[in-house]
């Protein structure tokens, strides 16, 4: 008999008549050893995921039919009810809340220092019974938080289906882009076999964006607490990663098959599921820090014609676009050419080919933390 069952959770009405449900997959056993969370969509505009997660919902069916999960695993395949619904001519705008035009991954609910005084006196030796422990305290917390507004309850629901989690994934994509993966610096290099069986080219790591997106909630304050309570061991107990789909037009059935797979074949070496994945193949590139990141932004006004492509190795002061503003006088006049001010990989471009100044353009992927970054990582 099949263990999958289905969950509808409703979120709070924020105008008359109407209301929104996150449908949950729940398959295997609740209280088995170890849990997993995927979830696609939180930036509703990003379709991958969401061809990902009907892939996936298939192979875990077949897995159930067969008896062969193991653990629990959790499933939203859309995680925003409330993104999904915000049509403006005739465009997706999923990812600011129309409402406050809060990113509707960022802000979640930091509970570190919440849960360190829940637990600074009764902490012990062994690791497991301190995992057991901060969740219990972890979810007594997220239980006493009472969310203001639809969205605020929206991310409440996400941490509270799995902030208990051993895996997290968050299912994204980026403009025009490579495969590449957001993760915890403590979690490197125990989570290579994600970046490596999701073929990621690039993984970006942080012990701390400075914005607390989803994954962050779930994961860092295992290594907060573990730097708080030093003589405590404290595991960082929950991989939570964003995964990022190549980019918004990436929409195939080939990809989002393959991509299901990997995910499915992670799962089943971590445990999840019965009988052996095949060989994990070679990791693609080393991680490098979210802080050497630079994010390439266009000088002046015009229209960019990039001459670079994502996957490009770039070196310092390379031209990756050229801006070009037909009113200029001369031909040099009418084209500002942008360059790169590090050496790395090119993983990431506008899909929106309009410049005006200040305006991100590129990401590239260094080996070396820049001085600049400030506090904010991430893009906004
Ligand atoms: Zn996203």
């Amino acid at each position: 008999m099949g263990t999958k069952t289905i969950k509808q959770i409703n979120l709070p009405a924020s105008s008359l008549g109407n209301a929104r449900t996150l449908k949950v997959i729940l398959y295997g056993d609740p209280k088995a050893d170890c849990k997993a969370y995927i979830q696609a969509g939180l930036h509703a505009d990003e379709a991958p995921g969401f061809v990902v997660m009907h892939h996936l919902i298939n192979l875990f069916d077949q897995a159930d039919t067969e008896n062969k999960i193991d653990g629990h695993i959790v499933l939203v395949p859309v995680a925003n009810p409330i993104g999904v619904s915000q049509w403006r001519d005739e465009t997706l705008h999923g990812r600011f809340d129309f409402f406050n035009n809060i990113n509707f991954n960022r802000q979640y609910a930091d509970i570190s220092a919440q849960v360190a005084e829940q637990i600074k006196d009764r902490l012990g030796s062994a690791p497991e019974d301190n995992v057991a422990l901060i969740r219990q305290a972890a979810g007594e917390i997220l239980d006493s938080i009472a969310p203001p507004d639809e969205a605020a309850a929206l991310k409440h629901q996400l941490l509270l289906l799995s902030f208990d989690a051993d895996i997290v994934l968050d299912l994204h994509c980026d403009c025009e882009s490579l495969m590449h993966v957001y993760l915890g610096t403590p979690l490197w290099p125990a989570a290579k076999d994600l970046s490596a069986q999701m073929g990621a080219e690039v993984t970006l790591l942080a012990d701390d964006s400075g914005v607390t997106a989803y994954d962050e909630a779930c994961s860092r304050f295992w290594w907060q607490l573990a730097e708080k309570f030093p003589n405590h061991p404290i595991p960082p107990a929950c991989l939570a990663a964003t995964v990022e789909l190549r980019g918004l037009a990436d929409v195939t059935h080939a990809h989002a098959q393959q991509d299901a797979q990997n995910i499915f074949w992670f799962l089943q070496r971590r445990g999840f599921i019965k009988d052996a994945a095949p060989d994990i193949p070679p990791l693609i590139n080393d991680a490098t820090p979210l802080r050497g990141v630079a994010h390439l932004k266009a000088p002046a006004p015009g229209v960019v014609v990039f001459l670079k492509s994502p996957g490009d190795r770039i070196a310092k002061h390379e031209v990756i676009a050229e801006i070009v503003n037909p009113l200029a006088e001369g031909p040099e006049n009418r084209i500002t050419p942008v360059r790169s001010g590090i050496s790395g990989i090119l993983f990431s471009i506008n899909t929106d080919r309009h410049a005006r100044p200040g305006r991100i353009l590129a990401k590239i992927a260094g080996k070396v933390p820049l001085k600049d970054k400030g506090e904010n990582l991430l893009t906004s």
